[in-house]
């Protein structure tokens, strides 16, 4: 393991800023500062992307692809091995509930086990064209890939993204969050344990404005890669456009849950309270908005208050169903919405309450539930990235999809209804990335391709549609009469 603020990997060793400055990481949970990392920037970047750019000519190029996947396996599997120490350092640095880490953990695993398998299958195609040529088309990789990535999931985040990245033979320069890179610092470490050449992963820990912006603008970079917010999305898509280079951006949403009269309401009212207090809200894909039919509204709502008021906010070791959210700039952002909601006179339906262990100096907001919302109103409209609900309720079919709709995101719906035509009918209308139907999440699903539409973003991730995003199409036209 690296010694505190030697968190820079690069070029296969543990190394400090080339200012030699650091940053002090506190705890979600109590405001403590318990450890401090590298605060990298361009001079850095500059080192990890020279040593990226080197590592595609290396051992890494001519390595096939079930070499690579092997690597991927044995990571996966270490990951594994040291779940539970991974799931620690999770939760102490994000504030998560350690069964919601451990979830994580898994999932991080699973990524590697999932793209491991996909290594050796990057298929090619055979063109028919005129006789007397020969057309292949062949997959390439990106050459070096810039992830960033947030501070809500960060070691499924690194799966999500690195993952992809090395199963097609990219190399991977990857920034952190300065909220929470612990986790990421020790898959990097078990990502050399599991035998990846030196330059192929490397990692810069530091600000997003001095080490984030210098990756996403460094010219020898082939490939980005960024989940967040809308704004730095832009930033992102500039940077990508100065240099001529492709971007996948992930930037959240405002996901409707649409709740029609004939659903399953038990099902329903339980998976839409539990994914809105998950990981405290702070989920981009986050059921932020509950669509509810008219003629269901009141006996729904009751069903939400019950379980609303019901979750207890609390220390990570609690192991609670809410705990705080990553810092003290998050909580304010939450509490300001929560606050504007009351001074607009948005009826508080229900709320949460804190257990005995969020300490005071701790970063927890109340989960709570407002409603009726009016579809204009910030709380419809715009992403709190926190525990909080807004009701709204709707006619009919075509009400409930022109408020899914009318945001300015679109990156996942949830569709409650036992009506099996509707189903289909409705999720053909959603202008999102992802519907799910009388399920939402389906666990994190590895397998299924995820990204959004409009300001939540483009491109895709996840599935084997990410193999695509990491390679690059190349067209070989060959003459043989
Ligand atoms: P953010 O600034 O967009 O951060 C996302 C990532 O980008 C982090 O690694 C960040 O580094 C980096 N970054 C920041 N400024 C950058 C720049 N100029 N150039 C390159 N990289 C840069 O998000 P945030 O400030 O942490 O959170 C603000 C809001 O964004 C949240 O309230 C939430 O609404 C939204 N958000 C969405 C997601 C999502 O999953 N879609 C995730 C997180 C946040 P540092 O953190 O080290 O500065
Ligand atoms: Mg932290």
């Amino acid at each position: 393991m690296p010694l505190e603020a030697q968190t820079l990997f690069i070029d296969g060793a543990w190394t400090s800023a080339a200012s030699a400055a650091a940053l002090d990481v506190r705890s979600p949970t109590d405001g403590e500062t318990f450890t401090a990392i590298s605060r990298g920037d361009s001079a850095d970047i500059e080192r990890a992307v020279d040593a990226a750019r080197r590592a595609l000519q290396g051992a890494w190029a001519t390595m096939a692809g079930f070499e690579r996947g092997r690597i991927m396996t044995n990571l996966s599997n270490l990951i594994l091995a040291n779940a539970e120490e991974i799931a620690q350092i999770e939760a102490r640095d994000t504030g998560k509930p350690i069964t919601q880490a451990r979830t994580d953990i898994r999932a991080t695993a699973r990524y590697f086990e999932f793209y491991a398998g996909a290594a050796d299958k990057i298929l090619g195609d055979v063109l028919p064209f005129l006789d007397g040529y020969q057309v292949t088309v062949q997959r390439e990789p990106r050459g070096v890939c810039g992830l960033i990535i947030p501070w809500n999931y960060p070691a499924s985040m690194f799966g999500r993204t690195v993952a992809p990245a090395l199963a097609t033979g990219n190399t991977v320069v990857l920034k952190p969050a300065e909220d929470a890179s612990m986790s990421c610092i020790r898959l990097a470490a078990l990502a050399h344990e599991a035998g990846l050449p030196a330059g192929v992963l490397n990692l810069v820990t530091g600000l997003g404005e001095e080490a984030g912006a210098a990756l996403s603008q460094h010219p020898d970079v082939d490939f980005l890669s960024f989940t967040g917010s809308p704004e730095v999305g832009t930033l992102i898509q500039t940077a990508a456009a100065r240099n001529h280079v492709p971007c996948v951006l992930e930037l959240g949403g405002k996901s409707p849950q649409i709740v029609f009269d004939d659903a399953d309401f038990e099902h329903a009212a339980q998976t839409i309270i539990g994914v809105i207090t998950q990981n405290a809200g702070q989920t981009c894909s986050a059921g932020s908005r509950v669509l509810i039919q008219r003629s269901a509204y009141d006996r729904f709502i009751a069903m939400l208050k019950e379980r609303m008021s019901a979750v207890r906010v609390g220390a990570p070791a609690a192991d609670l169903q809410c705990g705080p959210v990553i810092n003290s700039t998050q909580a304010k952002k939450v509490q300001g919405f929560l606050d504007r909601a009351r001074a607009d006179g948005i009826e508080v339906i229900a709320q949460g309450a804190l257990d005995g262990s969020a300490v005071k100096t701790g970063y927890f907001v109340l989960p709570t539930l407002f409603g009726p919302v009016p579809t204009t109103h910030e709380l419809a409209q715009e992403e709190v990235f926190g525990p909080v609900l807004a009701a709204i309720p709707f006619e009919d079919e075509a009400e409930a999809i022109r408020i899914a709709n009318g945001t300015a995101y679109g990156l996942v719906a949830g569709l409650w209804t036992e009506n099996g035509a509707r189903q289909m009918r409705v999720a053909k209308k959603l202008r999102v990335g992802q519907v799910f139907i009388n399920n939402y999440g389906a666990g994190g699903g590895i397998e299924l391709p995820f990204g959004g539409v409009k300001r939540s973003g483009h491109g895709r991730e996840k599935g084997l549609e990410a193999l695509k995003e990491y390679t690059v199409a190349k067209t070989i036209v060959l003459r043989h009469d």
